[in-house]
């Protein structure tokens, strides 16, 4: 049997007719850039994140890059966030021309270790990017309160974790701005590219607004450098079709993690997911550590079965980041959990079945490997 990480063909069979006919919508209409689609998912995603405003973008990527832009992030800046991350979050840091500065993650979360966030504050510090990693809202309390004491400012990183919240309240609305994208295989995922942010600032909101369009409100009349970043109407249409079922596809990946667990739970070897107190998890990866990692994840596909290592190297030791000379050695467990952490198939349509042919096969494989060893 092959199980696949993620498959958005079962997804089309329930959305697929709907979004077809928006789609076919969009084109008949001739509005295809800053249409009504763009300007009424902008509202619908406000009102369901729980934030007064939202900018719909170009990706994610350009929702980080345009956010510490907006923020009047660059060149003597520094940035503190996560190196257990995918590129991008500390890419548009270096995009800005500001420095990124590495800090440990907890190994229970995946996230950022906010007691250590204040050891790496200097005065060239402005901001705090937190990444809610794998759809777990990072501990926002103690890093807002680092970020109030110390004035700096905040950016959610919620590509990962839209519609997850801490005590109740959506990630994206607890800092000066959140992003969010809408890859095809993130939690709410178009069939592009596709990126928001999200903001209570109307300041912070105009600004994004201007540079997603060439640094302008006004339509040739060009303020500052800006970027063609602007979310189409064709995906926005496609989003709005699947918005509705956001919920409903988060719970599902939250049983199939609940099931993980349990399959997991007679084996120490394979350490399952934490999730924190008054926390909600939206499981965008369901990710355990095991022992051995690098063989048996080879052994799992050529079991069949779509296992991905979230992040092989981390941010700190990829060779783009090398100038800032945070070597080997200096974030001990980002770099153990490196080592260890493997992503299993999860997505909302994995049937029982599946889930119990991963689990056997890896239980299977950790036991062998213990002979071995
Ligand atoms: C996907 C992702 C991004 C980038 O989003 P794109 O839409 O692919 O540009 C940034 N940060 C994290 C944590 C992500 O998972």
């Amino acid at each position: 049997m092959n199980i696949p990480i993620f498959n958005s063909k079962r997804q089309y069979k329930q959305i697929g007719e709907a979004a077809e006919k928006a789609v076919c919508e969009v084109m008949r209409s001739g509005s295809y850039i800053l249409g009504e689609n763009t300007k009424e998912l902008e509202k619908e995603l406000a009102n369901y994140i729980g934030c007064k405003y939202t900018v719909g973008l170009n990706s994610g990527t350009d929702a980080l890059h345009l956010a510490l832009r907006a923020l009047d992030i660059g060149a003597g800046d520094e940035v503190i966030t996560t190196a257990f991350t995918f590129v991008a979050t500390a890419e548009t840091i270096g995009i800005v021309g500001a420095r990124p500065v590495f800090v440990d993650i907890n190994p229970d979360t995946f996230n950022i270790d906010p007691d250590k966030i204040e050891a790496a504050i200097t005065p060239k510090t402005k901001a705090i990017i937190p990444v809610h990693l794998y759809g777990q809202p990072c501990e926002m309390d103690k890093i807002m309160d680092i970020a109030k004491r110390h004035n700096l400012h905040v950016i959610e990183d919620c590509c990962q974790a839209i519609g997850s919240s801490y005590k109740g309240q959506k990630v994206g609305t607890f800092g000066d701005i959140g992003c969010y994208s809408f890859y095809p295989t993130k939690n709410l995922g178009t069939m592009g590219d596709g990126g928001l942010i999200t903001t209570n600032s109307e300041k912070l909101r105009d600004r994004v607004i201007a540079l997603r369009n060439h640094g302008g409100a006004v339509r040739y009349h060009h303020d500052e450098i800006g970027v063609n970043s602007r979310l189409d109407e064709i995906q926005a249409a496609i989003l709005r079709v699947k918005l509705p079922y956001i919920d409903e596809w988060n719970k599902a990946r939250r049983e199939r993690a609940y099931i993980y667990n349990d399959l997991f739970a007679k084996y120490d070897d394979i350490k399952t997911p934490v999730e924190l107190h008054d926390t909600y998890c939206v499981y965008h990866q369901y990710t355990v550590k095991v022992p051995n990692r690098d063989e048996i994840f080879d052994k799992m596909h050529e079991a069949g079965i779509g296992t991905m290592l979230y992040y092989p190297i981390p941010l700190h030791l990829q060779k783009v980041n090398a100038y800032l000379g945070q070597g080997k050695g200096s974030l001990p467990n980002t770099e153990k959990d490196t080592e260890c952490v493997m992503s299993l198939p999860m997505f909302p349509e994995l049937t029982r079945e599946e889930q119990e042919t991963v689990a056997n096969t890896l239980i299977k494989l950790v036991e062998e490997s213990k002979v071995v060893a």
